[in-house]
């Protein structure tokens, strides 16, 4: 980002615009200001339109400077400014640059990726409306009892005669049916005024997609807060070490089991912040975003709160973004994009889930972790940021003991059922029918025979994973993707869960024509032998193929809630943001998947995913039980998170990170290509390798095919990238990059650089 380092001068000497203009190009652009316009008159942090090429794009000012590289013939001018006052303020114009540069991705990209696609594309930041009003003429004119034959006219003078300033559009529109016509017809008399303003943002928005589409004020602002649990002693301490912090940077990690009460200690920071006229920034993983949750945050603050995430429209982003914005929602909650939304005099960040994968942009564009950016916000921003988990990142623990965090631990609540108790089930030892253990079985109709709720999970949604051929081995391939075909039997399908084909399920051999037969376990298939095997007992299923939309996740939770369902059978779904009383036993079908992965991360997924679906157990009176099928019940990952919990895991997997120079003790950039054919990708990426020379500055690894290298007929590759210091490894890249850029092959696949990589498979 070159550009963007020239130095800032003074107004007087200042002639030129720096430009985040939303294009692939690596620096800021420069522009002339408009004719009769100075740079100083075009504040950082405005829009401003500016031609590029043959068309006209959408910029964002981030700096003004005396000169430019730039030929001065070569100069263009802005061609006008769209922001009279600038849509980020300062600290969010150093957090796009500094997300820029840090994840090595063109800025304009990034600031665009910070705006509602309504605002990336010119229209207004605030809001405009209709508005209509009596002129004195008008009011004369209805005192005199006219007009006395168009009762029309007069019934829409006497409503605006008894509003004091007049009505907006929307409001007629809601009062009056065809006021538009009666209204042009008063306006040729002069009655009435018609005009253009400034709309006020509504101020609270839809919780989700499946809620009412329109903002509910009234709603919001009439509800009385609901009674307040007394926070425990760890509560309390959390609650006064963070807010000691309050009006300086402080990075805290709020570590209790789920339930323990972290939401509570999240609400009365919000509080506080409130209290001193600050707003503040929740962040929640995308999954983690419920009614449930947003009702809690509304009904205890009794303020608007903006709402954000990647289930809005267009037009739903823009009312948030703006609510935020004037002021009007001091409080934003929302997911990963939601870092960058422009809460007003922020006053604390809140990074629930902060282990979740899913603040991790991994597709497309910058691949940003937003909890890395909202600590580096809340540094910018000079405020506190507290980051909970029940199971934190390995990184998160780290920093903890390097004292970088500080570390607060809520204890489970005297008012909370025990800890649950968890064994592992050997797969090899018992009969197994139907992917169900002998002990899994016993246990589940024991819960279910004393009232209990038992929740099933399978990180594996469809029916069967492999359709296969009895007689001469044939697999159903996706012809598309290095990868098996998913059977999915009620829809009769077969489904690739990586590219998303589907084709009807065949009953016979596609090679010799021999009967087929779906080999094991989804969590369609672990449902029906379920309600075989407890016909007695209402089930639920809960992963993507079952529920579409947040008011479906409610459904089956309410089920489960009102008992309705005593089994839940789920993916990766049902490990997050839930609460279910009521369950009492919890069986882990498969744990071993994630023991003998190629990527260093796998087994911290898999102890995170074990610790949280075990936490929803037992969170009634009675204490739960967690039963985890494995065919590896000696594996030391298994042995010390069932013996030392996750804290034991941790230790271990920390020193084994220290070992192998994994992260946090090395840094990682992964540089990702893919191409049409086998080679492309692989040929990209070597010369990318050879361009950094003999002796590179930072140690490359591969390149090598992705670990499933062919994914919707593409080929996948990549180049590792690692350093032991930061610093170090970004000096690198920034010299490298440019280098592979301009390498001919880059233009024959697509590439992309993953700073901080969550998944090096
Ligand atoms: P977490 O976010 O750690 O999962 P929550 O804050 O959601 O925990 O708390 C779980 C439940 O316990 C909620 O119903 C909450 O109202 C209740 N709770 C939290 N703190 C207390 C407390 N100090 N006393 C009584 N109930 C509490
Ligand atoms: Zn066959
Ligand atoms: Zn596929």
């Amino acid at each position: 980002m070159g550009a963007a380092e020239t130095a800032t001068t003074s107004d007087a000497e200042a002639a030129v615009l720096k430009v985040a203009v939303d294009c692939p190009l690596r620096s800021l652009l420069d522009y002339l200001p408009p004719a009769g316009m100075h740079a100083p008159d075009l504040p950082p942090g405005a829009r401003v339109r500016v031609p590029m090429g043959a068309r006209s794009a959408v910029g964002v000012v981030v700096a003004s400077a005396a000169g430019s590289s730039l030929a001065p013939a070569r100069l263009r001018r802005v061609t006008a400014l769209l922001d009279s006052t600038p849509l980020f303020d300062a600290a969010l114009l150093e957090l796009l640059k500094w997300t820029a540069s840090y994840y090595h991705h063109p800025p304009g990209e990034v600031f665009a990726a910070a705006l509602p696609a309504a605002l990336r594309i010119g229209q207004a930041a605030v809001g405009q409306e209709t508005w209509v009003a009596l002129t004195e003429a008008g009011r004369a004119a209805l005192a005199q009892g006219e007009p006395a034959r168009a009762p029309r006219q007069r019934e829409l003078l006497t409503r605006l005669a008894a509003a004091a300033a007049g009505s907006s559009a929307g409001e007629l529109d809601a009062a009056l049916q065809g006021w538009r016509t009666t209204a042009r017809a008063l306006a040729q008399r002069g009655w009435i005024d018609i005009s253009q303003r400034d709309e006020p943002p509504a101020a609270v928005l839809p919780a989700t997609h499946a809620d009412a589409p329109h903002a509910d004020v009234a709603h919001a602002h009439a509800r009385a807060p609901t009674a307040v649990p007394t926070p425990s002693d760890a509560q309390s301490a959390a609650v006064a070490a963070v807010d000691a912090a309050a009006g300086g940077y402080g990075c805290f990690l709020l570590q209790g089991a789920t339930g323990s009460g972290k939401t509570e200690v999240y609400l009365r920071l919000v509080m506080r912040a409130l209290e001193r006229g600050a707003g503040a920034l929740v962040l929640v993983p995308e999954i983690g975003l419920t009614p449930q949750l947003l009702e809690r945050f509304r009904s205890r603050l009794g303020v608007p709160i903006a709402v954000l995430h990647s289930g809005l429209t267009d037009g739903e982003r823009l009312q948030a973004w703006r609510a935020a914005r004037a002021g009007v929602a001091r409080v934003v909650i929302g997911t990963r994009s939601a870092v960058f939304a422009p809460v007003q005099q922020l006053g604390l960040i809140v990074v629930d889930e902060e282990h979740d994968s899913s603040y991790k942009q991994q597709e497309g564009g910058c691949r940003y972790s937003a909890r890395d950016l909202a600590v580096r916000r809340a540094q910018q921003a000079g405020v506190p940021v507290l980051l909970g988990s029940a199971t934190p990142a390995l990184e998160s623990l780290y920093n903890a003991q390097l004292g970088r965090y500080h570390r607060l631990l809520l204890p489970r609540r005297a008012d909370q059922a025990a800890a649950p108790r968890i064994a592992l089930v050997d797969l090899r030892a018992h009969a197994v029918h139907a992917g169900l253990a002998g002990p899994v079985t016993q246990a589940i109709e024991r819960h279910l025979a004393t009232d209990g709720q038992v929740l099933v999970y399978l990180n594996r949604r469809g029916y069967a994973p492999t359709l296969l051929c009895t007689s001469c081995g044939w697999i159903a391939p996706c012809s598309e993707c290095d990868a098996r075909l998913t059977v999915h039997r009620s829809a009769a399908q077969l489904r690739c869960h990586y590219c998303g084909a589907v084709q009807p399920l065949p009953t016979r051999c596609g090679r010799c024509g021999f009967a087929v037969r779906p080999v094991g376990q989804g969590t369609e298939r672990i449902a029906e032998t379920l309600a075989a095997m407890f016909p007695s007992a209402p089930l639920a299923r809960l992963d993507r193929d079952t529920v579409h939309s947040a008011a479906d996740v409610e459904a089956v939770m309410h089920s489960l809630l009102d008992g309705s369902a005593r089994i839940l059978v789920g993916t990766q779904m049902v490990t997050k943001g839930h609460h279910f009383p009521g369950v009492s036993l919890v069986a882990v079908i498969n744990a071993d998947q994630g023991l003998f992965s190629a990527d260093f991360r796998a087994a911290e997924r898999l102890a995170q995913t074990i610790v949280q679906v075990a936490g929803r157990a037992g969170r009634g009176a009675r204490a739960g039980e967690v039963l985890i099928q494995t065919e590896y019940p000696e594996h030391p990952l298994l042995q010390s998170l069932i013996h030392e919990g996750y804290e034991g895991f941790a230790a271990g997997a920390l020193a084994e990170r220290a070992e192998a120079r994994w992260p946090p003790f090395g840094r990682l950039a992964l540089l990702r290509a893919s191409g049409t054919n086998a080679t492309a990708a692989l040929e990209f990426l070597r010369q990318a390798r050879d361009c950094a020379g003999a002796h590179p500055a930072a140690r490359l690894l591969g390149p090598v095919p992705a670990s499933m290298a062919r994914r919707a007929g593409r080929h996948h590759a990549q180049l590792l990238i690692e350093h032991a210091g930061r610093g170090e490894l970004h000096r690198f890249i920034d010299q490298w990059l440019p280098q592979v850029e301009q390498l001919p092959a880059a233009r024959r696949v697509r590439w992309a650089l993953d700073v901080d990589p969550l998944d090096i498979q």
